[in-house]
């Protein structure tokens, strides 16, 4: 059960950020507008700090808060150069849009909105002045605006890229070495370090009764004297194989070490993980490995514990092996509780 790893929490953290600022500054934009008596401009700027502040309140949901403030924020751009803003200062404040639109969108669709973005701000810039509703004075000043915001935009872009791809390999990076840390390399089952863990986390009245089962396989020093150590590592995979076939994908099954293997039994109580485990030492036994043309068959013996929420790990395991051991003495090939 490896962790779930993505940058999804920061961008959460980012939306909300964002949507915060939004809020603040359009609101009190909004309230200089009112003192002005610029009252479209006063009802824009209040309609868009209300927007930023739905979004802050649902930015867990990150995709719609996200389009949101994007969304929210595209409109005011456009309303701004397409009025002029405050005596022709308004398209100044485009150059906000492509670290926003990429931070909280993303590359791809950062990428596409800024494309479509610039389009409409030069249609914008030719609206206002076919249209009468602002005129800007210097052409050379509203091509210089565009050019910079296109600049910005790819900037932007290329620092988005590079900050996903470098998230990207922390990821997999920190992906191997939880596999490493938590899987046994010869079975690919969840080693004891990975299994301890798992234990304590369940060890809670909810999951109770849990049980456990530790499972040794019988003589098999013998396989490694006659077929050799690589041999043996052969059969302790194919045991490995036959454990996870009939575990149930809520159960755990851990390589504990050597040839011993632990079962871990949520809400599972003694008896029924008695009979769980003798279903599996069945299964083994009946089950043979084709070692040098020769069918083998492989037996175990098992310990089982029922784990109390006030039993410690250590002693539990302990009192798993004591039972283990009797089943050793016992004859073998049984499970002793
Ligand atoms: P018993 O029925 O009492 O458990 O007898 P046994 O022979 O299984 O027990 P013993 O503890 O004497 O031997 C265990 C053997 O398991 C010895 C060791 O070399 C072998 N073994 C442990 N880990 C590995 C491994 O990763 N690969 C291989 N091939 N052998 C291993
Ligand atoms: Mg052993
Ligand atoms: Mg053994």
């Amino acid at each position: 059960m490896l962790k779930n790893y993505s940058d999804q929490d920061e961008r959460k953290l980012v939306i909300k950020y964002f949507a915060c600022i939004g809020f603040s500054a359009t609101a009190l934009m909004g309230s200089l507008a009112i003192f002005n008596q610029q009252y479209i401009l006063f009802f824009t700027l209040f309609t868009c700090s209300s927007l930023f502040l739905y979004s802050w309140f649902i930015h867990k949901k990150e995709k719609v808060a996200a389009s949101i403030i994007s969304y929210t924020l595209y409109t005011l751009m456009l309303y701004l150069v397409l009025t002029g803003g405050a005596k022709g200062t308004g398209p100044i404040w485009i150059f906000i849009v492509p670290p926003v639109t990429f931070f909280i969108r993303g590359l791809k669709l950062g990428a596409i909105d800024s494309s479509v973005f610039i389009l409409c701000i030069i249609a914008a810039f030719i609206s206002a002045d076919y249209f009468e509703i602002y005129e800007y004075n210097s052409p050379e000043l509203v091509f210089r605006i565009i050019l910079c915001f296109f600049i910005v935009v790819l900037l932007s872009g290329f620092y988005e890229f590079f900050r996903e791809s470098h998230s990207k390999k922390i990821i997999a990076l920190a992906k191997e070495n939880e596999t490493l840390a938590t899987k046994d390399p010869l079975t690919g089952l969840p080693n004891r370090r990975y299994t301890i863990d798992y234990i304590n986390e369940l060890n809670k009245p909810k999951h109770a009764p849990l049980s456990i089962v530790l499972f040794d396989i019988d003589d098999f020093k013998k396989i490694n004297d006659t077929y050799g150590h690589s041999v043996g590592d052969q059969a302790l995979v194919h045991l490995a194989s036959i454990f996870t076939d009939i575990c149930c994908s809520k159960d755990i099954i851990a390589r504990w070490g050597g040839e011993e293997f632990l079962l871990v039994l949520e809400n599972t109580t003694e008896n029924a993980a008695i009979k769980i485990a003798d279903t599996l030492r069945l299964k083994i036994q009946n089950t043979a490995m084709n070692i040098e043309n020769q069918s083998v068959h492989f037996t175990i013996s098992g310990g089982v514990k029922e784990i109390s929420p006030a039993d410690s790990i250590d002693s539990a395991i302990n009192s798993a092996d004591n039972n283990l051991y009797r089943a050793k003495n016992n004859g073998k090939n049984q499970i002793c509780c």
